[in-house]
């Protein structure tokens, strides 16, 4: 990592464990292609690997870790069930020898001995079966908490750990289903892709932390704004997206000027020393999907129209039409 100029941070130094421990051969490549490329590892490009390649690490151990642990109390369970089976068996020869033995003619102390046997027999099978009710009851509750292990695991998978936002894997599934629902229901969707304006700026006067509680005031403002079936996410850096069902070019628009002046309104205030850092501002492109579109088209135009917002004073919203008019006009 010294060699490379990387910062020692805990981020960073999970990072270059997993690439250390050559278990990730995915996150090998990529790093040892960087530095082949003579790539530097800035603190984007950090942040860009950890969120490509950590998440799904500690993901993988969590579900080891929960495999093991139904296995094993899969096992446990097995055992007891044989062990349940052999005393039913058991039981159950004491009473068929009870019933050959009350096929003849017994004297009333004979009866009586049949019948103390039977009593302690049936005891004994109440004692076991209630054992194993109780274990059985353990083990599900056990199953019950490695479900809830489980489905914490499912949501940090798909959630970025900065913002809470949905991460860039969450934002792929759920605009492919997006456009799945738009093509079944004939309905529309559009797509925002917002891009912080000089944000290099802001975080070389006032350094990541600073630019790091500025990201989550951007994606607090895309929470706020966008509710029920939308969904914002952080795309990469400093770059989100909101996925709008069922949302026209215009509505897409007017919701995307909405939030550009949330944003912009916002104080910001430096939390340690009360520093007042001035305003932040982003630019953002919307597009809509079309028949025979993609989701990579889609992002690809939306892309274009940010790219355009920025060319033209950056603060603003472009919107595809405005592409199209220009084009036209050209
Ligand atoms: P533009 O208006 O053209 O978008 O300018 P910009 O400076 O925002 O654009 P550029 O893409 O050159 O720089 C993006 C910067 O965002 C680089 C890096 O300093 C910062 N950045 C990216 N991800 C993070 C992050 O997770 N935390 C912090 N603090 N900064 C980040
Ligand atoms: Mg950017
Ligand atoms: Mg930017």
């Amino acid at each position: 990592m010294a060699d490379w100029n990387i910062a020692p941070t805990p981020e960073n130094y999970e990072l270059f464990y997993v690439y250390a421990t050559g278990n990730n051969p995915a996150l090998a490549k990529t790093i040892e292609g960087m530095v082949k490329a003579r790539i530097s590892f800035t603190h984007a490009v950090l942040q860009d690997l950890s969120s490509r390649f950590l998440p799904h690490e500690r993901t993988v151990q969590t579900m080891d870790d929960v495999g093991v642990g139904i296995s094993s109390m899969i096992d446990a369970m097995l055992t007891k069930l044989e062990k349940a089976g052999k005393d039913a068996g058991e039981y159950g020869r004491t009473l068929s020898a009870a019933s050959g033995e009350l096929g003849g003619t017994q004297s009333p102390a004979a009866m009586a001995k049949l019948v103390d046997r039977l009593v302690g027999a049936t005891q004994a099978m109440e004692n076991r079966a209630k054992v194993l009710e109780s274990e059985l009851q353990r083990s599900s509750n056990q199953v019950n908490e490695l479900k809830t292990q489980l489905d914490t695991v499912r949501k940090e998978s798909r959630l970025d750990p900065l913002t809470n936002l949905a991460n860039r894997k969450a934002f792929d599934l759920e605009l492919q289903a997006a456009i799945e629902d738009a093509r079944e229901t004939n309905t529309s969707v559009a797509l925002m892709m917002c891009d912080i304006d000089h944000f290099k700026r802001f975080n070389d006067t006032w350094g990541h932390q600073t630019g790091d509680q500025v990201l989550r005031l951007v994606s607090n403002c895309l929470s706020e704004n966008v509710k029920g079936r939308d969904t914002a996410a952080r795309y990469g850096g400093e770059e989100f997206v909101v996925i709008l069902r069922r949302t026209e070019l215009v509505g897409a628009k007017k919701l995307a000027t909405q939030i550009r002046c949330n944003v912009e309104n916002k104080k910001l205030v430096k939390k340690s020393t009360g520093d007042i850092l001035g305003t932040i501002t982003i630019s953002i492109g919307v597009s809509e999907l079309k028949k025979n579109d993609t989701a990579e088209l889609l992002v690809q135009r939306a892309d274009r129209c940010l790219y355009k917002a920025k060319n033209t004073g950056r603060n603003r919203v472009v919107a595809e039409d405005e592409l199209l008019a220009a084009s036209n006009a050209a």
